[in-house]
């Protein structure tokens, strides 16, 4: 048995304080009844729905993606593009899963996929820092001051990007182009081509090569796999 706000979480409704939100004002019913009260707990056999549509109470999964170029990073596309749960779908995952954060279009790398809501939400949550490391190919020769610039924080639309880490691994003096791998742990939106963009070198390719205690290990791009045991608990 396990409390109803967290059964929720865990299905990804929201997190435990919203879901008891949810609870309190009348929005949960358990086998077919509304729950007000606090402290209900649920079995695996109990049926939540939420507005009246049932929550999933799947067992959790999760996956690692070397998400490939030209893929959307969510569950559906409106265009009809390739999204990342179509990769794993059409390679045989059944659960209903869901990207935790995002890469952008072109962006290829480490993508972590599940159906646990709380642990999805704990990870985007800036609080938790989850260490994100990047390469990037940019216009131009990175310099000294460049690298300075990144690690104690850019102007990012008015905001101060927080300390970073940077390491210089090539520049192409021919092609004018330079390699930098950068780790950060927030998630804003494009905030890696931003933070080149600020500094006056933008991005001509993104790869992200961790993901916490997460990396890539000999995945090729387009290839999935699930999360070991041990792995998953790293992340909790
Ligand atoms: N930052 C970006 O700009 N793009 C990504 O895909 C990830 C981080």
């Amino acid at each position: 048995m396990e409390r109803l706000q967290k059964v929720m979480a865990e299905a990804g409704v929201a997190s435990r304080r919203a879901s008891e939100k949810l609870i309190a004002s009348g929005h949960v019913k358990v086998n077919g009844h509304v729950v007000t009260e606090m402290g209900v707990k649920v079995s695996a056999h109990d049926q939540v729905a939420v507005d009246d549509v049932p929550i999933s109470r799947e067992a959790h999964v999760y996956y690692l993606l070397n998400k490939p170029r030209s893929v959307i990073t969510s569950a559906h596309d409106d265009k009809g593009r390739r999204t990342v749960v179509d990769i794993l779908h059409d390679g045989g995952v059944d659960e209903r899963i869901y990207p935790v954060g995002r890469l952008d279009y072109d962006t290829t790398g480490i993508l972590l996929l599940t159906n646990d809501g709380e642990l999805a939400n704990r990870l985007m949550h800036p609080k938790f820092e989850v260490d994100k490391e990047y390469i990037a190919k940019v216009k131009g020769i990175i310099k000294n001051d460049d690298l300075r610039q990144l690690r104690l924080g850019v102007m990012v639309d008015g905001r101060k990007t927080k300390k970073a880490k940077t390491k210089l691994l090539e520049v192409d003096r021919d092609h004018q182009t330079s390699r930098v791998r950068l780790t950060i742990h927030e998630g804003h939106y494009h905030q890696v081509k931003r933070m080149f963009k600020v500094i006056g070198h933008p991005v001509i390719k993104l790869h992200r090569e961790s993901y916490g205690p997460l990396s890539l290990q000999g995945l090729q791009s387009g290839e999935f796999r699930e999360l070991r045991e041990e792995e998953v608990k790293l992340l909790k």
